[in-house]
């Protein structure tokens, strides 16, 4: 019989009923290092005491009135994003499908609005990923989410990841953008190498076509920048964002330039929850503390201590980790032994990683943890990875 919870996940047998900072407690008590922050979106920990008062404040005053009026915390949160951004404007969703569904759109009615109505192609990579709509599944294109949802929108079109001179050979009188992942998250922790990233600018101005950075998992502050682009000093022309903007609360949002978004005028798009006062109010908190002169200095350093020790982590065990990658505190351990043994002996250890394509364990923890909740983080993959080899040995 089908569960009363549509049954599309393979859940942990693991439910948690608190949070504090990188701790998940559960019913009967137990604590968990939560080195998954929700799928990078508790960029600031379980419960921050400025994220708690803002929500509460907010809670009590006004939590929706509808776009149909001025928001003042939206127009406040875009106008922080748009000062510390490339961005000229910001529309704001609830999710990061709804962004990436908001980039595709601006995208071909950006040539539509310059009467070349015949740009509507979007080129994407294989392995990636950009949410579950029609529009972001067409986008990732990998059958394991698309089978069975055709027919599925036209006008994307899968290179393999890395491969240039495909992707310049593609690109023709009927291309709109270049969509990518700067670090692909689901696909495993890819980060696109600088030079690349410079590359891709290049190639979309020489034929004038939009750059639009999936920044949903690698941005806010995930990196040790605002945004992941910003290491490669070139800017996108459309930027999905979500995941840690909220900082758990749902808030999703899509930055753009002012001519990528010229044909997103009066009456073309729309949300009804996109950007409330609630959600606003949350992800001003949010980007206020990230733009604190010490917060993105700190996440490099722990960034650093944190790659550092799992470098060492993966020497010790070669035969659990193949090696680590990623940028920031977004990182990947490549594992050899099969990643949901890995993920079950953590939860033995009672520290929490999240899978990932290409047998790749994440970590992508709370941007504020100490240097000894890193360090007990690093005792606990030790525990976890002794405890898979013992097993092993046993088995
Ligand atoms: C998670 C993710 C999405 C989808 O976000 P949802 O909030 O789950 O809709 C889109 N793009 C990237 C890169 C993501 O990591």
């Amino acid at each position: 019989m089908i569960t009363p919870v549509l049954p599309t996940y393979a859940r942990a047998p693991l439910s948690f009923v608190e949070g504090s900072g990188p701790w998940l407690v559960t019913e009967t008590g137990e604590r968990y290092l939560d080195l998954g922050a929700g799928i990078a979106v508790n960029a600031l920990g379980h419960a921050h005491p400025r994220l708690v008062a803002a929500l509460e404040a907010q809670g009590r005053r006004l939590w929706h009135t509808s776009n149909l009026y001025r928001v003042p915390q939206q127009e406040s949160l875009a106008e922080l994003l748009v000062a510390n951004t490339f961005a000229d404007t910001v529309f704001f969703t609830n999710s990061g499908t709804e962004a990436a569904e908001c980039a595709v759109k601006m995208a071909r009615k950006c040539f539509h609005a310059k009467e070349q109505p015949e740009r509507v192609e979007i080129l994407c990579f294989e392995g990636s990923f950009h949410g579950r709509s029609s529009a972001g599944i067409a986008a990732a294109g990998s059958a394991k989410m698309t089978e069975g949802f055709g027919p599925l929108l036209p006008g994307f079109r899968h290179l393999p990841w890395g491969a240039h001179e495909a992707l310049e050979a593609a690109i023709g009188p009927t291309t709109a953008a270049i969509m990518i992942e700067p670090i692909q998250g689901e696909g495993g922790i890819k980060p696109l190498p600088e030079a690349c990233l410079k590359g891709l600018r290049a190639l979309c101005d020489q034929h004038g076509i939009l750059l639009i950075l999936d920044e949903v998992q690698c941005g806010m502050g995930r990196t040790g920048r605002l945004f992941a682009h910003e290491w490669a000093g070139v800017t996108p022309d459309i930027m999905p964002v979500a995941k840690g903007i909220g900082g758990g609360f749902p808030l999703g949002a899509c930055l753009a330039t002012e001519n990528a978004a010229r044909g997103m005028t009066l009456g073309t798009h729309g949300s009804t929850y996109g950007g409330n006062p609630l959600a606003c109010a949350v992800g001003l908190a949010v980007i206020e503390t990230m733009l604190e002169p010490a917060f993105l200095p700190r996440v490099r350093a722990a960034a650093g201590r944190f790659r550092q020790g799992l470098e060492g982590l993966v020497a010790a065990h070669p035969a659990v980790f193949d090696h680590v990658r990623g940028d920031g505190l977004m990182l990947g351990l490549v594992c050899r032994a099969p990643v949901a043994d890995v993920i079950a002996k953590g939860y033995d250890a009672r520290v929490i990683l999240v899978p990932a394509a290409e047998n790749t364990a994440r970590i992508l923890p709370p941007l504020n943890l100490s240097d000894a909740e890193i360090d007990e983080a690093l005792v606990r993959l030790d525990q976890a990875a002794t405890a898979l080899v013992t097993a092993r040995g046993a088995a």
